[in-house]
């Protein structure tokens, strides 16, 4: 034997070093002993024999002791506990198949712990359905979430169980996975509705806590070893470290698990197993903040989400329980008030988290919503019910906005945070960028009025982290902002379909920052602090709030883009009931504050009529990217709303006197919930004479004004079709003359200003098709290749439809395909009273394609001068233009028309909402639409988006008949003031209501209770309410303030400082600025007018949302 003593424990001095050597040692060869450690805890060969044979110490599934029965829900029906529990159940067993696709089942299970298992450490009962599951007590409390395939099956048995006698509780089986029933791999797909899940466990297990541990200590090691850097120390000692644990285990001997252990502490520290890990005075750097994200409808409906909730949270209420770093938030009040309707008591347990601050509701808003097309009010109403959510059951609001997934943000977020009592904002979506990287972490991000938010993009670049060492170190190598400050959140738990932190994800940390305390390198990971304390921090360490980059306007999503026009019927129905509700809250707040007949302010439906439209504003709903289930959801709940929204408008009208059929002594009455006056050509029904022309179906039109109907005289303004030439026809009042040749327009003359509007040559409303095949992501994505397999449509027939003298019309039929076919009637008014000067386009089309885009273009001859010094190019003859405007919320985005840089290029399709325009100095043209959101401008030419066809995940989305309406208007000038007002009102026509004759006077004046008087004409009055906490119309939850209020919201639409005076005939004692969420800022002077009524004057920034309360 020689060598003598090994070198770790050779003594000093030189004289004891071993002379002699005949032991051959050669130098480890790295990849191999580095692959070797997988083998220690991966299943397969070495399965029997590695560390997982001793993961657990006991398992019983025999029918002595565990007794299974079952109740099969007929219908796919989701029932709660009470039924469920007093119907028939029978015998099961594991091994049994349940389905179909999203069926319930509920299990009775009855389980006795054998006598030698009693002494375990712990018990858990192992349940693994194959697909998700809730544990409920047989006092009917859910108390665990069960997600099956291996993943969260375990239900921790209570300890006085361990009494030898049987105990009874139920598991509710649904049968979909987390991620819905796609066939196959491929979650997108749509769902295969006959699924069948196997159980194949329903055990009584003793875990070996020790052997888990182990493992997890393993894990890190491993990673260490893997992923520090191959040239550090770090790494080198962690392959030694792990291998030497390898070698020192025994199969079967819990002794050499325990020496195991000890050997991990010398590199992960000895304080792993509990909190004690995190007790240090070093600064961290990555803070760790558990997460479940729930799409509230996504590859499942909406229904199978209130029970995700409960899965979910229950388990973490668990988690929270048992650790006690652990801190868990959660956003959307719609799913707090779910759980509060249906699962009472897990509410209870939830809220009790939320005292002790374990608990933590973000986001303020009532779902994580897209932002992309919701109006402006939306975005207001999702943070009033979110904000008044929180408030009336928590005791407090959210100061942070939380959108970790949605697709892209408005350039006014910021400034409706701030209004919403929220300084910061997170999400990470903008990690998915296919083109350009975006640059930063923390910044201030500054709306299109100024107003800033602290906003953090945690740089591990997900929200549904697993937790691993590489998410730890991820969080430094790819933080962008580290310049400014170093910090960073790390969201870690399973996410999208529910579940959350697993207790695996909490030790993993422990372990991480029992590495970085002892070793080092790993940036330190802290837990405990919420993400409040987060930008708490960030706040105080730039006080100056100049410290962080900034980033103006808005976060452009540069993927997703097929979002903005995919299941249009769903955008549709999000655009009506907007305008809907909208006029309902205006001649609900007029009749209430006037009315003589007790008239009560409906402030219950109208929150519930909000509540709908902000929940299918969902990032998964109106972007179009959920199930065709979902759709049939969203379908149903907007058929309810435009019921309701109906009656209510109905019974409003009726308290101010306007009623909807004609009576022996009534008058037309044009009903104008806009603060301008408006005359429109409407549809009358036969029972009302005027001076009108018969339109193609029958009916009658007539021009309605505030003073009713408008006569029009012989030689008064009229307008006319012509066939001029075979398929040639001539269009023309006083503004405007439109030549359709061939189905398409050749020529459209501004008359007035003697001006062709259309390049030589060019074809507008030219109906393009084209190839629709994304990468991957079918529903959400159109990328940029689609535009090289652009294909004219030829129109086919084309017919006069109607010859003035109000409205003239062709009918241009175009086939698309063999099953695919659109109808588009142009046509032109009369110009009479402000109408007429633009070109409207009824559309009805029949849609049966596959991954086909839609489009029509509007080629224009406008030059945009908006940039300096521009580079000039040529095509077809007309300049090419440099900056386009589409309307946004409460603003206008401005986008390029060229593809100069990536970034540019990376905007080849845009959101809008109900205006784009293209214009020059003093010239510009305007395309309105009804319900469309998709649109690019590409140098001169203006493309609006109609209409898509993705199979997946709806194998039937957009298939059908469909009606949309759009126009395009020539002005003069630049974008003002005449294309925001005629937006509006093309989707907000006037509506025809009748009114006696005696109380015309009297009804116009409650119409008008609030006017706008001179001043800045891109001052826009957008919403007219009553205060949320007025004491007749409260609906409790929030304390109630003395008397009664109107809120009026204004908006400034062309970005520019302005002022006016708003006039009111109600009695208000005072007026306030307040916040979005009604809390007041300042008073505002009040002054009378000489016809004694009272006026205020308001002045707004550019882009500035600005709310008052008036006070009576
Ligand atoms: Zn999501």
């Amino acid at each position: 034997m020689g060598g003598g003593t090994p070198f770790s424990e050779a003594t000093a001095g030189a004289s004891s070093y071993p002379q002699l050597n005949f032991t051959p040692k050669g130098q480890q060869i790295r990849n191999i002993y580095q692959d070797r450690l997988k083998q220690f805890t991966a299943p397969g060969q070495y399965e029997s024999k590695n560390l997982r044979s001793m993961f657990i110490s006991d398992r019983e599934d025999s029918g002595e002791y565990v007794k299974l029965q079952v109740y099969s829900v007929p219908d796919l029906k989701r029932i709660p506990f009470d039924e469920a529990v007093k119907s028939e159940f029978k015998s099961t067993s594991k091994g049994q198949s349940f389905g179909p696709s999203w069926s319930t089942h509920w299990f009775k299970v009855r389980i006795t712990v054998p006598t030698r298992m009693l002494k375990q450490e712990r018990l858990e009962f192992h349940w693994d359905g194959n697909c998700e599951g809730l544990v409920w007590t047989k006092e009917g409390e859910p108390v665990q979430g069960l997600t099956g395939g291996g993943e969260r099956v375990e239900y921790q048995i209570p300890e006085r169980w361990r009494d030898g006698k049987e105990h009874l509780f139920y598991v509710e089986l649904a049968c979909n996975g987390m991620f819905g029933n796609a066939p196959g791999g491929d979650s997108i797909q749509p769902p295969d509705p006959n699924r069948y899940f196997q159980l194949t466990k329903a055990d009584i297990v003793a875990p070996n806590l020790q052997a888990q541990g182990l493992y997890i200590d393993f894990w890190i090691l491993g990673d260490a070893s893997r992923e520090f850097p191959g040239d550090s120390w770090e790494a080198h000692t962690a392959t030694q470290i792990a291998n030497e644990i390898v070698n020192a285990f025994v199969p079967g001997s819990q002794e050499s698990i325990l020496k195991c252990r000890n050997i991990a502490a010398r590199y992960l520290g000895g304080k792993v197993d509990s909190a004690k890990v995190y007790d240090s005075d070093l600064e961290p750097v990555v803070y760790g903040i558990g997460h479940c994200h729930i799409d509230t409808c996504w590859l499942w409906p909406f229904d199978e989400t209130k029970r995700k909730v409960a899965r979910s949270w229950s388990s973490q209420c668990n988690l929270l329980d048992r650790y006690s770093e652990h801190r868990f938030t959660a956003s959307s009040a719609q799913q707090y008030k779910w759980l509060e309707q249906y699962y009472p008591k897990l509410f209870e347990r939830v809220r009790n988290h939320v005292k002790k601050g374990t608990f933590q509701y973000i986001g303020g808003s009532w779902v994580e919503h897209d932002t992309n097309m919701p109006s402006g009010e939306s975005l207001v109403r999702q943070f009033i019910l979110g904000q008044r959510y929180f408030q009336s059951r928590f005791g407090e609001r959210c100061t942070t906005f939380w959108l970790p997934d949605t697709f892209g943000y408005s350039a006014q977020l910021p400034q409706l945070c701030r209004l919403a009592g929220m300084t910061r904002f997170l999400t990470q979506k903008l990690s998915w960028n296919n083109i350009n990287k975006f640059p930063h972490t923390t910044f201030n991000w500054i709306a299109l009025d100024g107003s800033q938010v602290l906003c953090h993009m945690p740089p591990s670049e997900t929200y549904t982290a697993q937790a691993h060492f590489g998410d730890v170190k991820r969080s430094v190598t790819q933080h962008k902002s580290m310049g400014e400050d170093a910090t960073s959140l790390l969201v870690f738990g399973h996410g999208d379909g529910g579940g959350g932190p697993t207790a695996e994800h909490i030790e993993k940390l422990r372990r991480c920052r029992g590495m970085s305390d002892t070793i080092g390198l790993l940036p330190r990971v802290k837990m405990g602090d919420s993400v409040d304390d987060f930008f708490s921090r960030l706040e105080k360490k730039q006080v100056s709030a100049k410290k962080f980059v900034t980033w103006y306007g808005e976060l452009y999503f540069e993927l997703h883009r097929g979002t903005y026009t995919t299941q249009s019927n769903n955008k549709k129905n999000n655009r009506r009931a907007e305008v809907a509700l909208k006029n309902l809250e205006l001649l609900a707040a007029y009749a209430s504050l006037s009315s003589s007949y007790g008239y009560k302010y409906p402030k219950k439906d109208i929150d519930e009529l909000w509540e709908i439209i902000c929940l299918c504003q969902f990032h998964d709903c109106l972007p179009g990217s959920s199930i065709e289930m979902c759709y049939r959801d969203s379908d149903k709940l907007y058929a309810e709303l435009f019921r309701r929204c109906g009656e209510l408008i109905n019974a409003a009208g009726l308290a101010l006197g306007i009623k909807s059929a004609p009576g022996s002594d009534t008058k037309p009455f044009a009903v104008n919930t806009l603060p301008w006056d408006r005359t429109e050509l409407i549809k009358l029904p036969k029972e009302v004479a005027g001076a009108c022309q018969k339109g193609a179906d029958g009916s009658e039109y007539g021009f309605l004004g505030s003073k009713g109907l408008v006569q029009i005289s012989e030689d008064g303004p009229k307008v006319t079709v012509t066939e001029t030439t075979k398929d040639v026809y001539v269009l023309a009042n006083d503004k405007l003359q439109v030549t359709v040749q061939d189905g398409v327009i050749t020529s459209l003359i501004d008359r007035e200003l003697e001006r062709e509007v259309i390049p030589e040559g060019a074809r507008a409303n030219q109906l393009v098709i084209m190839d629709d095949k994304p990468l991957y992501w079918q529903a959400w994505d159109v990328e940029v290749y689609h535009l090289e397999t652009r294909r004219e449509l030829p129109a086919g027939k084309v017919s006069i439809c109607e010859n003035g003298p109000y409205r003239a019309s062709v009918l241009v039929e175009t086939r698309i395909s063999k099953t695919s076919w659109i109808k588009t009637v142009i046509s032109l008014q009369a110009a009479a009273n402000g109408a007429g000067s633009s070109v409207e386009f009824d559309n009805e089309i029949e849609w049966r394609e596959d991954m086909k885009f839609l489009k029509v273009e509007f080629p224009v001859d406008v030059h945009n001068t908006e940039v300096s010094n521009p580079a000039v190019s040529q095509e077809r003859g007309i300049l090419l233009t440099f900056q386009a405007s589409y309307e946004t919320q409460y603003g206008i985005v401005r986008r390029p028309t060229h593809y100069n840089t990536s970034w540019d290029m990376a905007k080849f399709e845009v959101c809008c909402h109900k205006w784009a325009d293209l214009s020059e100095h003093d010239f510009g043209v305007s395309i309105l639409n009804d319900c469309k959101y998709g649109f690019a401008t590409v140098g001169n030419v203006m493309r609006l988006s109609l209409i898509r066809a993705p199979k997946a995940p709806d194998a039937h989305a957009d298939m059908g008949r469909h009606t949309f309406r759009y126009a395009i208007l020539p002005h003069h000038g630049p974008v003002g003031e005449t294309t925001v007002r005629m937006a509006i009102a093309f989707n907000n026509p006037l509506q025809l209501g009748y009114v006696a004759a005696s109380e015309m006077e009297s009804v116009s004046k409650l119409m008008s209770t609030i006017s706008i008087g001179g001043g800045s004409k891109s001052i826009v009055m957008d919403t007219v309410k009553r205060g949320e906490d007025d004491e007749d119309v409260s609906t409790g939850g929030i304390p109630t303030r003395r008397r009664r209020s109107l809120v009026v919201r204004f908006y400034d639409s062309l970005g520019g400082k302005g002022s006016t005076t708003i006039h009111t005939k109600l009695p208000v004692k005072a007026v306030y600025k307040t916040n979005i969420l009604e809390d007041d800022i300042s008073e505002v002077a009040l002054a009378e007018t000489a016809t004694g009524h009272k006026c205020f004057k308001i002045t707004l920034r550019p882009f500035e949302i600005a709310t008052y309360r008036l006070q009576l």
